[in-house]
């Protein structure tokens, strides 16, 4: 038996090493492939740490030249406020993250943080400013320790078990059976979608960013696991200037403005109440989505 076991065991072991590296590997060619035009200028500035402004200044952009996803976009986010931005499916919501991080620049007009333009400022120091947390998270066959310290390498464990406190997993990770050293399975597939997206929470919170993006984090959850990272975003959110990108609105409840994008044009604009009292456009999503999810998703 033994004869057998040892050369399955190793083929499986040649099997997860194949799977890690294709894993590793896809990441890079996505990472490299979303940002191959944009270079920094000579004269590339710093950005120095404190919680900025976000301005949108006219901001037209599309993919190809045929077809524009946002059309004259104005947005401001105040230093440490919470702009959301609502909309169907392929209004272009992600778009405007996209061009926050400069994946993209736009085809006119601008994209401010503190007054300056992204185009003139080093694109290593912008992105060390700026915390995703993406709709689907990338976590490999390591440690719960392993995955959560992927966003800053190097980070020591009170930084760690600091992030993990902030994006409320520290009460799980405690329950786990080996705590931090607990692997979290391939693909994560032992982690709930919950549990999962607060990991993806407290990486982008170990770098401690100024600036943190939610692109649609909450869309995949149940009730439960939505309540729990409703609570860790809006600890996340404050002395941060914050950009959340939603699709269920139980995330924007609270932000200091909600814009409505419909076709890449803001068609609404205004607080919660305001936007249900005008009845316009929100109020039809909101009126759907209690439909669809009932009171629970709404709470
Ligand atoms: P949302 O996040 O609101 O669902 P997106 O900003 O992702 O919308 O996309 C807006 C539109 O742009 C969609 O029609 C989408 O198909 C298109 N789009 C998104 N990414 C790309 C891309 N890389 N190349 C071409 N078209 C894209
Ligand atoms: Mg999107």
């Amino acid at each position: 038996l033994i004869q057998l076991f040892v050369p399955l065991n190793f083929l499986g072991f040649v099997y997860r090493e194949i799977r890690r590296a294709l894993t590793d590997m896809q990441r890079m060619f996505g990472l490299l492939g979303v940002q191959p035009r944009i270079g920094d200028g000579d004269h590339a500035l710093e950005l120095q740490g404190r919680v900025p402004e976000i301005v949108f200044e006219g901001v037209s952009f599309g993919y190809g030249p045929d077809r524009r996803i946002l059309d004259g976009l104005d947005l401001r986010i105040g230093a440490g406020r919470k702009v959301a931005v609502v909309g169907a499916s392929g209004a272009g919501k992600s778009t405007v993250a996209r061009l926050l991080y400069r994946f993209y620049d736009p085809d006119a007009g601008r994209v401010l943080i503190d007054g300056h333009n992204l185009r003139g400022l080093r694109q290593e120091s912008l992105r060390a400013h700026i915390g995703v947390v993406p709709q689907d998270t990338v976590l490999f066959d390591e440690s719960i320790e392993y995955n959560i310290a992927y966003g800053r390498p190097g980070a020591d464990r009170p930084q760690i078990e600091r992030a993990a406190r902030l994006a409320h997993l520290d009460g799980f990770i405690a329950r786990l059976p080996e705590g931090y050293a607990t692997r979290v399975g391939e693909r994560g597939l032992k982690l709930s979608g919950g549990e999962k997206q607060r990991v993806a929470i407290a990486r982008a919170l170990l770098r401690d960013p100024p600036v943190m993006v939610f692109d649609e984090a909450t869309s995949s959850l149940d009730s439960a696991s939505e309540k729990a990272i409703l609570d860790a975003l809006r600890e996340v959110a404050q002395q941060r200037t914050t950009l959340v990108i939603a699709h269920r609105l139980s995330t924007v409840v609270d932000a200091d403005e909600i814009v409505v994008l419909d076709h890449g044009r803001i068609v609404e604009r205004g607080r919660h109440a305001e936007l249900l009292a005008a009845d316009g456009a929100y109020a039809r999503l909101w009126r759907m989505q209690l439909r669809e999810h009932g009171e629970a998703a709404v709470a």
